[in-house]
């Protein structure tokens, strides 16, 4: 007997972040079914499945499966970096924001910060580069994030993005993306994957936001750079053994959940839109993914006064600074709850 899904009565509207669903019936179905192996000596006939299917659809050699999207990050940075280098990335990167200080104490990097709203030019990644004079931290690694969280879901410009890393390139530096919402930035702009991945050394890709799996990303990348990561993933602990039953529910976000992603936008984008004629209210980007990053002014209350007053007319958000908030959509809120929600917070705000 498959376990019935567990849905509460009153469920309050979730919008804290894209990795609350949970599987359905259909994927824990297909997890349950899963033909499984000791993934250490490489034969987890389902992670290998999956390691091989996402390594195509981003025009990598190769990919390894991760529990958590900060792993994949971090392998990145311990594969490119040694101690004392310095890594350029974006203002507000999950990097620097969210992997818990992993990036000094893992991999022992330095982080500099360039441009502003998640985005920065050529210009901004040549000009950040340190001279090589015995003075300063080698510049070794340039982290673009794709689509970029705290920055409202931003998605890069094509051109932007390949203008940046040929620059990049031309300095000598490697390049990883942070591509955890990669999935979305295709789906918005309409691009491939792969094009999207072309221009980086390795790539990180996660299986539990938007595309609902319970677990579970990727680090994509040539085969000799994965070689090194593995070795990592089993220093810090990420090395999993029969996990095809988790590869199983990625297999099947990624052929079932990959298509509706646009919903989801389209969900933010109302949402968004909403939220916005609220008197107060500016969102920090406009909308272009499956996330609303949004300030309040006073005299509204602060982030932590407004998310304890929605929690307690059962919408969820979640407070990014004293007076920004954020909001995401995915497969578990559906166009009437997010209507639902934006008239809560007009309410509450009003
Ligand atoms: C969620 C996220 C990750 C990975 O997070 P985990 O919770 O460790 O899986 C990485 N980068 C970005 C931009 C994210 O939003």
């Amino acid at each position: 007997m498959l376990p019935a899904v567990f849905v509460m009565p009153n469920q309050p509207i979730d919008l804290r972040s894209d990795t609350v669903t949970r599987p359905s019936p259909a994927m824990r179905q297909a997890m349950a079914a899963a033909d499984v192996g000791d993934d250490w000596y490489g034969e987890d006939p389902t992670i290998n499945l999956l390691q091989a299917e996402v390594a195509a659809l981003l025009g990598k050699e190769d990919s390894l499966f991760t529990p958590s999207g900060t792993m994949a990050n971090q392998l990145a940075l311990r594969v490119h970096c040694r101690h004392g280098d310095d890594v350029l990335l974006s203002e507000e990167s999950h990097i620097q924001f969210h992997e818990n200080g992993a990036a000094g104490a893992l991999a022992g990097v330095q982080l500099t910060v360039i441009g502003a709203g998640g985005l920065f030019d050529a210009a901004q990644v040549r000009a950040a580069v340190k001279p090589e004079n015995g003075l300063y931290p080698p510049t070794r690694l340039l982290c673009l994030e794709n689509t970029h969280n705290r920055c409202g879901g931003k998605v890069w410009p094509l051109q932007q993005l390949r203008e940046v890393c040929e620059a990049a390139r031309g300095l000598g530096l490697r390049l990883h993306l942070d591509g955890a919402r990669l999935w979305n930035a295709a789906a918005a702009h309409k691009v491939p994957l792969r094009e999207l991945a072309a221009p980086f050394d390795t790539v990180s890709v996660s299986l539990s936001k938007g595309l609902g799996a319970p677990a579970g990303s990727l680090l994509c990348g040539e085969r000799e750079a994965l070689r090194r990561a593995r070795r990592f993933r089993q220093m810090y602990g990420g090395g999993m053994r029969q996990a095809g039953v988790l590869a199983a529910a990625g297999r099947f976000a990624l052929q079932h959940n990959q298509g509706r992603l646009l919903q989801d936008h389209e969900n933010a984008a109302l949402l968004g839109a909403r939220i916005a004629e609220v008197p107060g209210v500016r969102l920090v980007a406009p909308v272009e993914t499956n996330i609303v990053v949004f300030d309040v002014d006073p005299p509204a209350p602060d982030a932590a006064a407004l998310v304890a007053a929605l929690r307690a007319r059962g919408v969820l958000v979640n407070a990014f600074g004293p007076r920004r908030l954020r909001a995401v959509t995915h497969l578990d809120v559906d166009r009437a709850a997010c209507e639902q929600a934006a008239s809560v917070l007009r309410d509450v705000l009003s």
